[in-house]
């Protein structure tokens, strides 16, 4: 296997190029390659020709190598498939928004947590990721958007070539890999600059992991995946609702935001069914479940994040029409619950959760 340069100590580096006979500060120079997000030795053009084809022959840059890279038409999301050395496949997506430029970064390969409409626990958990292989996918955004073809940037500015937010909702569960994904975000704060604020992390309700990020401490921002606003309805979508009870979550999440004074955010994914005659019913998303919905987030500093669902063919879902997503929303504002839509990005791209990835292994 290739040394990966980027996982490396700076002793380390400098003792691999000594080794090969170089002088010493040729490691510097790698390293700022390598924070960078160099995705090969090709572009290191400081370094004498004969030792990047050296390097290429017995190292790599970072722990993920670019196996896909897709554009939306827009060319406002960019989602990247990454391999890692033991060749388990991982997704992460560049969104270039009004707000800045944000990156979905995957936590695991694959997932354990079993939801229905979900395609990226369908070949179940292969493993945690490292620190290196999390704060990577950061680096291959902060990459692209410096030397990609896109010129289209947040807030319509041109030099704004800084990934400036990051959400942990790719691929998995962050909070079963709760000390490798603190690791990643104290690493992207300290050497990306990247405020706490700007940080979100998603979780499908793992609790004794949400008052572990109470006592990290740090105030970035938690989005609870709800998408259910009862245990019976709950139960039958997202199996860890059997382990934790929506009461307890969000109990979890009250703390949470209370701590840090930050907005609670809940996703809300719709979700229909189709009946024998071929029809489209709502499943978690009907007048009634609204209504529920509004009683249990009454009073929180929340925000619903409604979410039309992505089709995944294995899945035995549909997603409802704009009408019964509006009169959904309808009732959560006529009951005082913020709440907005969220704007399907790079849906021509396969963008929503490891479709990408299982897309790729079906070929
Ligand atoms: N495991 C974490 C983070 C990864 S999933 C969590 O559950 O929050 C990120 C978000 O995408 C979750 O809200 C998840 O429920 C949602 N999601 C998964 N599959 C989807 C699909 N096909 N369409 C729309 N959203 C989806």
């Amino acid at each position: 296997m290739k040394t990966v340069l980027f996982s490396l100590s700076d002793a380390e580096l400098q003792k691999f190029v000594m080794d090969l006979g170089e002088p010493r500060f040729r490691a510097a120079q790698i390293r700022d390659w390598l924070n960078c997000g160099a995705p090969d030795f090709a572009h290191m053009k400081n370094l004498p020709e004969s030792l990047r084809t050296q390097l290429d022959a017995i190292a790599q840059t970072l722990p993920v190598k670019i196996v896909k890279k897709l554009q939306s038409a827009d060319g406002e999301t960019t989602k990247f498939l990454l391999e890692l050395n033991d060749c388990e496949q991982i997704e992460c997506v560049l969104m270039r928004t009004t707000y800045g430029n944000s990156v979905c970064v995957s936590s695991q390969a694959g997932c354990a947590m079993g939801c229905k409409f979900c395609a990226s626990t369908l070949l179940g958990l292969k493993r945690n990721l490292t620190v290196d292989e999390i704060y990577s996918q950061i680096l291959v955004a902060q990459w692209e958007l410096r030397h990609g073809d896109v010129k289209i940037r947040a807030n319509g500015d041109a030099n704004n070539n800084d990934v400036s937010h990051i959400v942990v909702m790719g691929t998995g569960e962050p909070l079963q890999n709760t000390e490798n994904v603190i690791g990643f975000l104290e690493r992207a704060n300290r050497d990306m600059n990247i405020s706490w604020r700007r940080m979100t992390v998603s979780t499908c309700g793992i609790v004794p992991g949400i008052y572990d990020l109470i006592k990290w401490g740090r105030p970035i921002n938690l989005a609870i995946s709800l998408h259910a606003p009862t245990d019976a309805l709950r139960s039958t979508i997202m199996p860890i609702n059997n382990k934790y009870k929506i009461t307890e979550v969000l109990a979890a999440a009250d703390e949470f935001t209370k701590t840090h004074n930050r907005q609670l955010m809940i996703e809300y994914i719709l979700l229909g069914k189709r009946d024998d005659n071929g029809e489209t019913v709502l499943y978690n998303c009907t007048p009634e479940y609204a209504e529920q919905l509004s009683k249990l987030l009454a009073g929180k500093n929340a925000m619903v994040n409604l979410i039309p669902w992505n089709a995944v063919d294995e899945r035995d879902f549909a997603s409802p029409s704009g009408n019964a997503v509006h009169r959904f929303q309808d009732i959560l504002i006529k009951n005082g619950i913020h709440t907005r839509i969220r704007r399907e990005r790079g849906t021509d791209i396969g963008s929503a959760c490891g479709q990408l990835r299982l897309n790729n292994k079906k070929d």
